[in-house]
């Protein structure tokens, strides 16, 4: 999804060659009480635009390191990428910050 200027001197090059840029953002964000198989194929639908696009390494990134709270960004829903930082923070506590002790 395209972000709106969070993260301050981040580039946003990446952006023009979203695979979203055309769609409805409305896919990508759930709507007060969307719930069940509603929501489930709205993210379905949109992890396969996620899916053919060129930029989703970045996308995905963006949304980590900035935790952006809403949304399909690279792939990923909220609750996904939720799950993805706990397990860093894991790693991160459980075996350093690098190997070389960063
Ligand atoms: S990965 Fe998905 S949300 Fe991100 S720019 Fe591409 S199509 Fe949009």
């Amino acid at each position: 999804m395209l972000a709106a200027g969070r993260g301050g001197a981040e580039s946003f090059s990446w952006q023009t060659a979203a695979a979203c840029r055309n769609v409805d953002p409305a896919l990508f964000f759930h709507p007060d009480g969307e719930r069940g198989r509603a929501r489930e194929r709205r993210q379905l639908t949109a992890k396969e635009i996620c899916g053919e696009c060129p930029v989703i390494y970045q996308c995905l990134e963006h949304a980590v390191t900035f935790q952006e709270p809403f949304g399909t960004w690279g792939g990923l829903t909220e609750e996904e990428r939720g799950k993805l930082l706990s397990r860093r923070a894991v790693n991160i506590r459980t075996h350093g910050r690098s190997a070389r002790g960063g």
